[in-house]
């Protein structure tokens, strides 16, 4: 069977409530979501923690993943957010792992694989992030980071389990860059990503999980990376924060 198509937006630290209902509002009068389902693609925004429960309430079908979560249950951990929280409000996604946790928190694989496991015993889907810097990339080292990041991030991640979590091929240099990569670099590290999920859990059960590209990715461009084998969508920052970017992003899948 196909995997289905995901397009996901990453709003970082962008849009007041009041706007990402707006957002909400737009995608619902714009029937978007009747859109997608006709393209057989699924929906998602990642808003800040403050609008999470509003962007919920206001859905109306979208999925709703939070940008971050720990992986402890409760404690002193300042600014920090439980998943039993995030369960409270509704919210069963979360982002995991991207490079800007990476970059700004130091956060390791090892922490990634720890909020995984957290996630997954709450029952989440989880988004991880993975990619390679600019240096890394000059000096041929992508497929090395990239196998690292996934073999630790996944660390005793069950086959059961793993349908749970979409991956997202993010080099670092692309986002937020306007120098998108290649749909040639793109398939090739997402290709390589489907493989080492071979090699973990299985030809059948690796040709199900949805890897995603992301970095740069406009309504422009979109189309080429998902004419790719294995790429099933993309993780989207800026071009997510507008309704109408959105949406063209949308059509254009
Ligand atoms: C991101 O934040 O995950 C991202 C890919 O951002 P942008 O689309 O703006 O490069």
């Amino acid at each position: 069977m196909a995997r289905k198509k995901f397009l996901m937006g990453n709003w970082k630290m962008n849009h007041t409530i009041a706007e990402a209902v707006r957002f909400c509002e737009d995608v619902k009068n714009d029937s978007l979501l009747k859109i997608a389902r006709s393209k057989g693609v699924i929906l998602g925004v990642a808003p800040s923690y403050l609008s999470l429960y509003q962007v919920k309430r206001h859905a109306h079908g979208l999925i709703v993943a939070s940008q971050d979560c720990h992986y402890e249950e409760s404690g002193a951990y300042t600014s920090s957010v439980s998943c039993g929280m995030l369960e409270e409000i509704g919210v069963n996604w979360s982002i995991i792992g991207h490079s800007e946790r990476r970059t700004y928190d130091n956060e390791t694989s090892f922490v990634c694989n720890r909020k995984i496991h957290t996630l997954l015993k709450h029952g989440f889907h989880a988004i991880y992030c993975v990619g390679e810097t600019l240096k890394e990339y000059e000096q041929g080292l992508t497929k090395d980071v990239v196998k690292e990041q996934v073999l630790v991030g996944l660390m005793n991640v069950s086959k059961e389990d793993i349908g749970k979590i979409v991956i997202a091929y993010e080099p670092v240099w692309s986002i937020g860059t306007g120098k998108n990569a290649s749909a040639e670099i793109a398939e090739d590290v997402c290709g390589y990503i489907r493989g080492l999920l071979e090699e973990l859990y299985g030809k059948v059960t690796a040709s199900k999980i949805l890897i995603l590209y992301g970095g740069s990715v406009k309504p422009n461009n979109i189309h080429d990376y998902l004419l790719q084998a294995d790429v099933d969508g993309a993780l989207v920052g800026g071009a997510s924060l507008k309704s109408e970017s959105f949406k063209e992003l949308l059509e254009n899948i």
